[in-house]
């Protein structure tokens, strides 16, 4: 748990309220920041704000998954007794900072994130993108730099986020004059990228080609059925391409007998493997690595009073963070209460907090 005393590097990721965190987050994030919560100071943000930026017409959607992704971090064994998970939506200093930053960025660097321009396009928002959705690398910006994280565990479609807090730290210091903010690392993983079950895209909880963290060997056995594998394989005893075949993919980031997946790719490789048994193979390590996690949850879901009480806790805690580098930030830009006094021809009096 974070003190005052605290002097571990600071780690800071978030996750959209979209929906139950599947195997991506788990490969691209999750299992970093299970390996640093020792090590570091972390925190979690349940982003519900950002989650908000592409589904304004759903907000019950963003409530009801706020407590299911803080289901999936217990159950994969984040320890609220020395990460802090707090709810970005009742943390007001962020939405302040954000209002700042706002002025160190132009829409036009906003429209060439190669990130947001692939959502958008993802999106089919074509030019009717919400305001929101535009600007939340600067709101990330904030969640990020209002902790003054430094290591940020996070998949690839992350790094231009990253880039952008980055830019937006040297123009507040600059403005400043001094190290308000400290700039940021993302720390990719081996798998900064898991593709989707049909290999499109990289797995999301918004596109329907992921598999959850919570599935159960049905709904496994099903997403492993319809993976996408080499299109001119046809028969086992054919020679088969094992890139891009997402079997094989999946059997890389999942499979911890590295020399099983080795001979598995050179047998399909020279002909005589089948699809059928590759794809079994991976269902049966999946299952295996997935049942755990799933009973876990359940028995964490049953309470969540308990997990409620965890969110109040790690939410009161970010509170008093955020509002500290905020004041900061303020202090920067020659904002603070004491700062528009001093100015005032009126003196002291013309203004109370
Ligand atoms: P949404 O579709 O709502 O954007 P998402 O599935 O993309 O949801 P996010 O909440 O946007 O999930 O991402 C949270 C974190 O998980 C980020 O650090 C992101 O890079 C990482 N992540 C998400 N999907 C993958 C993936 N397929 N491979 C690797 N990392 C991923
Ligand atoms: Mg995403």
């Amino acid at each position: 748990m974070p003190t005052n005393l605290d002097t571990r590097p600071v780690v800071l990721t978030g996750d959209r309220t979209t929906g139950p965190l599947h195997l991506g987050h788990y490969a691209g994030s999750l299992k970093s920041r299970l390996a640093l919560q020792e090590s570091h100071c972390q925190y979690l943000l349940l982003a519900d704000l950002q989650a908000l930026t592409d589904n304004a017409d759903d907000p019950s959607r963003i409530r009801r998954n706020v407590l299911e992704v803080a289901f999936d971090y217990l159950a994969v064994g984040v320890d609220p007794g020395v990460t802090t998970i707090a709810v970005q939506s009742q943390l007001p200093a962020l939405a302040e900072l954000t209002m700042l930053y706002m002025n160190f960025v132009t829409v036009s660097r906003l429209e060439r994130n190669p990130t947001i321009k692939a959502e958008i396009q993802l999106r089919g928002f074509e030019r009717d993108v919400p305001a929101g959705f535009l600007c939340y690398p600067v709101a990330q910006a904030a969640d990020i730099t209002a902790f003054k994280a430094t290591v940020v565990p996070v998949g690839e479609d992350q790094v231009p986020l990253i880039e952008q807090t980055n830019e937006i730290v040297r123009r507040i210091n600059r403005q400043a004059g001094r190290p308000v903010l400290v700039e940021a690392e993302a720390r990719l993983s081996r798998v900064a990228r898991l593709p989707g079950v049909d290999g499109k895209g990289k797995m999301s909880k918004s596109q329907g080609n992921a598999i959850p963290l919570s599935a159960t060997p049905d709904m496994i056995r099903e997403a492993v059925g319809r993976m996408y594998t080499d299109p001119n394989h046809l028969r086992a005893s054919d020679p088969g391409t094992v890139e891009g075949n997402v079997v094989f993919t999946y059997l890389d980031a999942f499979a911890e007998d590295e020399a099983e997946v080795a001979a598995m790719k050179a047998a399909y490789r020279r002909g005589g493997l089948g699809d059928m048994v590759t794809k079994r193979r991976l269902e049966e390590i999946l299952v295996a690595f997935l049942d755990p996690i799933r009973k876990r949850r359940a028995e964490i879901a049953a309470d969540p009073g308990y997990v409620l009480s965890v969110l109040d806790e790690g939410t009161r805690r970010a509170r008093a963070v955020t509002q500290a580098t905020l004041h900061e930030v303020r202090a920067g830009l020659g904002l603070t209460l004491a700062d528009l006094t001093l100015a005032s021809a009126h003196g002291p009096r013309a203004l109370t907090a």
